[in-house]
């Protein structure tokens, strides 16, 4: 995993680069990335303080860019019960959006937004924020990365009555159906490298064409190997396992997910 692949262009759209677990190492995460051949991370807020810090971040490094999120309350409350470093605050949702309108140009993308009811068990809350973060959304014109765990029906209905067009389904847990109407509305699905040990995952890039995938970490977490904390530079893990899947060389893969982001981001 840690060759130099600088002719590589490789991408992680999904990343939580503020996390406690990257406090006393962060610039040599970055620099194993670029020695993987990363060349752009998206870290997502997901409270107006990790919003502030990734903004913070993407000034600070050059491969970074900043994505605004608002993960749903009640979930943050949740989780935050279970592990304390999280020092939930609770936030003004009305207030945050304003502050997003304000300051767009700074961030590359919407998320991570959407609903949780795996954390969380407030769905008319959670429902009534995303929609209000769907219709910010359309306002400034940014691409949205969705979050939906266990609310992956509902999330893919409230997307599909909005006007986004450039969704990116992070992590996406939804059943075959969801998967291919997802699929058929031209959605896009990243992909993290837990996908070398989850069959879901595996399915999933199985049904969906390569012009619709991106490659993601969600970092910290799901990491290719159990119990090892997951960074930017194992994209790589997740462009070997598509290229397996979709029988193709890791080069044409990567090559055709940077074309997506492009796409998606630029
Ligand atoms: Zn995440």
């Amino acid at each position: 995993m840690q060759q130099s692949n600088n002719n590589l262009n490789l991408v992680d759209v999904h990343a939580h680069l503020d996390h406690y677990k990257f406090s006393k190492d962060l610039d040599k995460v970055i620099d194993n990335a670029k020695k993987a051949g990363v060349k752009k991370i998206i870290t997502a807020g997901i409270t107006p303080e990790t919003n502030k810090i990734a903004l913070d971040l993407s000034k600070k490094y050059d491969i970074v860019e900043a994505s605004f999120g608002l993960y749903p309350i009640d979930a943050l409350e949740n989780e935050s019960m279970r592990e304390s470093s999280l020092k939930f605050k609770p936030f003004d949702i009305d207030e945050q959006l304003d502050w997003l309108k304000k300051n767009k140009e700074k961030f590359i993308a919407v998320g991570e937004v959407g609903l949780d009811l795996h954390s969380g068990k407030d769905i008319e809350r959670q429902k009534t924020d995303f929609e209000k973060i769907i219709k910010v959304c359309e306002e400034i014109k940014k691409p949205i990365i969705v979050h939906s765990r266990d609310a992956e029906a509902t999330a893919v209905s409230m997307l599909e009555n909005s006007n986004l067009k450039k969704v990116v389904l992070h992590c996406f847990g939804g059943k075959t159906e969801l998967i291919e109407k997802a699929r058929d509305n031209g959605w896009f699905f990243s992909i993290p490298p837990i996908i070398v040990r989850n069959k879901n995952f595996q399915k999933l890039v199985k049904k969906v064409n390569l012009s619709q995938l991106l490659t993601e970490t969600d970092c910290p977490y799901l990491s290719p190997v159990p119990d090892v904390r997951n960074e930017p530079a194992f994209v790589a893990e997740t462009i070997k396992k598509i290229a397996k899947i979709k029988q193709m060389e890791d080069i044409e893969v990567a090559n055709n997910i940077w074309m997506n982001y492009q796409n998606v981001f630029a």
